[in-house]
């Protein structure tokens, strides 16, 4: 098996794409513990190329000036993905908006798209219950 279908297993079973033993985290392709073991190693390596007047993006030389810590090529990798990130974002938001007021207009529940059995609530039980745990689980 290469580790490339290796990978494609663990993601279709839920499990960490790193070490394949645990419960993968909903937000990325990594369990609890690899996700810190990888932030810590992640940590060490940016302050090491740091002490070494290194990019800390990916360890090449700063060609701007030293006052710059990164490199150019990485400066220029994090504007492209930080313009793609803003556009997404305010796409994302614009949809979400849009199906909102519609389905309000349809007596819909705007969170869920569910019929709302209340029609002087603006969103259906189910919604309201589950927003109550977060703010609840949140405090
Ligand atoms: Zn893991
Ligand atoms: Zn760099
Ligand atoms: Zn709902």
């Amino acid at each position: 098996m290469t580790w490339r279908e290796l990978k494609d297993a663990r993601r279709a079973k839920g499990l960490c794409l790193h070490c394949g033993l645990r419960a993968r985290l909903s937000d990325g392709g990594y369990c609890g513990s690899c996700l810190r073991k990888r932030s810590a190693s992640r940590r060490l390596l940016y302050s090491r190329r740091l002490r070494s007047a290194l990019c800390p993006g990916c360890g090449g030389e700063r060609d701007i000036s030293p006052g710059v810590i990164h490199c150019r090529g990485c400066i220029q990798k994090a504007r492209v993905r930080n313009a793609r990130y803003v556009v997404d974002r305010v796409k994302a938001a614009e949809r979400m908006v849009r199906l909102r007021r519609e389905r309000r207009k349809e007596g819909q529940c705007p969170e869920c798209g569910s019929r709302r059995e209340n029609p002087r609530r603006v969103c259906c039980l189910k919604c309201r219950r589950r927003n109550g745990q977060y703010k609840v689980a949140k405090v």
